[in-house]
């Protein structure tokens, strides 16, 4: 446990400044009715970086996230960035710090409120109480693997080519993050590949299969191809815990289970890099899974959940401070159950209300909750 809790803050463009305000809000909060201080660094990412320093995310900030306990981001992009060249783009920021803060597990949890149960595209059945964890491999596999590339053969015609390829190191790491998560949690990992026609996926399942043999005899290990979980996720999402799996699946499926919860603006994320074996501190970026919702920004309509939700992932993962993360979710559910919307969630008899009514309604929630 770290003495002094150390938070960086990088809002970004479009909305993100206007949901990364409510994450203030809970802030000053905890700081003033549970005693917890923050050490609260601020810092440009994205358009609003290139506008103010010529590029996405500068040396100096990147220093700053190195150091801190862990990185609050909100979103990055929009359309006046749009014509840049690749290099100088809004989303090379996000892309350095996942990069050089080594973040190889993502965590996307795919969660259903009771209140929201029928944003839902799944019968409410279906869904009713869903509460999934997804470990996405994010820094190996089919997108970084070598060789890759387009080649033109002798007779005229290309051939493109991408490596999907994992170590035994990169396949123990993201398992172990997977183990650990399901000892807090419902003590099941479902470990997704496709073992039947590639070799990486025969290493993967016994890799996986090793670790949990290994060190963690109390978790419940399943392995399952990932055309099927594909399947298993819209007709029973319900028999999943933590799902494990490398990049490539990781990325459809976690979009997959995203969406069995029916909104973008209530979805968090984490990305987790390794253990520092000196200070005990894991290098972490919390951020909502959606983008800067440029046709929305500056009008107040912005659903700030899904930041406080990564908040509340934020205090839960780097911070161990599981009763106020719990504490946050709840405060959210309970100002859903009473009926709080804002536009991109509303529904018939409910009122609709703005990002910053909605922050002012989780924070009431948490006071009237202690
Ligand atoms: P988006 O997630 O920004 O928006 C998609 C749709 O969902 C929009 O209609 C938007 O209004 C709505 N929406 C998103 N978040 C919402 C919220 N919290 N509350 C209410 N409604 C919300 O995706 P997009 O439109 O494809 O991309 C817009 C910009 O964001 C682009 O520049 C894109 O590159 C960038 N982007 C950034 C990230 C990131 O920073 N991690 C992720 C995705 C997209």
């Amino acid at each position: 446990m770290p003495e002094t809790r150390s938070l960086l803050l990088l809002p970004g463009d479009g909305i993100g400044p206007e949901v990364m305000a409510e994450v203030r809000r809970v802030i000053d909060w905890l700081g003033r009715r549970r005693g917890l201080d923050f050490v609260i660094g601020d810092g440009l990412v994205g358009g609003a970086a290139i506008d103010a320093h010529g590029e996405p995310l500068t040396d100096a900030t990147m220093k700053q996230a190195l150091a801190a306990d862990a990185v609050l981001l909100g979103a990055v992009g929009g359309p006046k960035w749009d014509d840049l060249p690749f290099e100088r783009k809004p989303e090379r920021g996000l892309l350095r710090l996942r990069k050089e803060m080594a973040l190889f597990a993502n965590l996307r949890p795919a969660m259903v409120f009771p209140a929201l149960v029928g944003a839902s595209t799944l019968k409410p059945e279906v869904v009713a109480g869903l509460d999934i964890l997804i470990v996405r491999e994010l820094t190996g596999g089919v997108y970084f693997g070598e060789p890759k590339g387009i080649e033109t053969l002798p007779d005229g015609s290309r051939r493109g080519v991408n490596t999907q390829v994992y170590t035994t190191e990169e396949i123990r790491r993201v398992a172990r993050v997977a183990f650990e998560l399901a000892g807090r949690r419902r003590g099941q990992v479902c470990s997704v590949d496709k073992a039947n026609v590639m070799e990486s996926g025969v290493l993967w399942r016994e890799e996986v299969q090793r670790l949990r043999d290994q060190a963690f005899p109390e978790v419940n290990l399943t392995h399952m191809y990932a055309d099927n979980c594909a399947m298993q996720l819209v007709r029973n999402p319900s028999q999943f815990d933590v799902i494990v799996t490398d990049n490539l699946f990781g990325d459809i499926l976690s979009d997959e289970a995203a969406m069995l919860t029916g909104s973008l603006g209530m979805l968090p994320s984490a990305s987790l890099g390794a253990v520092d074996p000196s200070s005990g501190r894991r290098r972490a970026l919390y951020e909502p899974v959606h983008g800067s919702a440029p046709d929305i920004a500056g009008k107040g309509l912005a659903n700030p959940l899904a930041m406080l939700l990564s908040f509340a992932m934020c205090l839960r993962y780097s911070f161990a401070l599981t009763a106020e993360a719990d504490l946050l979710e709840v405060a959210v559910a309970s100002v859903l159950d009473g009926g709080l919307r804002t536009a991109d969630i509303m529904e018939e008899g409910k009122a609709r209300v703005s990002t910053r009514v909605m922050g002012e309604a989780v924070t009431a929630a948490l006071a009237k909750l202690t």
